[in-house]
């Protein structure tokens, strides 16, 4: 079975949550399935195997777990990027807007050093506005971004586009229309 079956086969879907008419791809399901996660994260980092990482950026909260591992797997760092208020140091915000009203997130400012090569890493990329909010705050650092990495695109809803236009490659692995 390929990697991309096996992994699209580890993702639950959910009818109608968070709301009516919404397919939520569940990736709990592939968290806990040792072979998918393992498989998921080896994907992942393929490209990068061997290249020097300085610094993974992860999206709350599924961006973390994801993240963690792939920092482990490129010997890299970890800097996380959170909703407002959660974070103790001095930060850098950027505000975004959600399907209904507006949200920030943030992160340290000390986290990144300007030149730092960065990837970027979320369970999931749908508009892809969590996303571009992201590479936006860690760009407005001094970060060369080198790709941002998703599990899972849906791309009817075109994520993929609004990160290349910051000039930041886009890795997915599993595709739902
Ligand atoms: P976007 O900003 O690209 O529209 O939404 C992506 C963000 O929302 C990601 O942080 C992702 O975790 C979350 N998200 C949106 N839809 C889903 C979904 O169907 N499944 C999961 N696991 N996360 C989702």
């Amino acid at each position: 079975r390929s990697v991309q079956d096996e992994l699209r086969q580890s993702i639950r879907t959910i009818v109608d949550y968070p709301k009516e008419g919404i397919l939520f791809r569940d990736i709990t399901t592939l968290l806990g399935d040792a072979r998918a996660f393992r498989r998921a994260v080896d994907a992942l980092v393929q490209p990068w195997a061997g290249s020097k990482v300085d610094q993974i950026a992860g999206i709350e909260a599924r961006g973390f777990i994801l993240g963690g591992a792939v920092a482990h797997q490129l010997s890299a760092g970890f800097v996380p990027i959170r909703k407002k208020g959660k974070l103790p140091h001095e930060t850098v915000r950027i505000a975004y807007s959600l399907e209904y009203g507006v949200d920030e997130m943030e992160m340290h400012k000390d986290a990144i050093k300007p030149g730092d090569k960065v990837i970027v890493v979320d369970d999931l990329i749908a508009t892809g506005g969590t996303a571009e909010a992201a590479c936006k705050l860690l760009q407005s650092m001094g970060a060369d971004i080198v790709a941002a990495c998703f599990i899972v695109d849906l791309p009817d809803l075109g994520g993929r586009a609004k990160l290349e236009a910051l000039n930041v490659p886009v890795r997915t692995l599993v595709a739902f229309d």
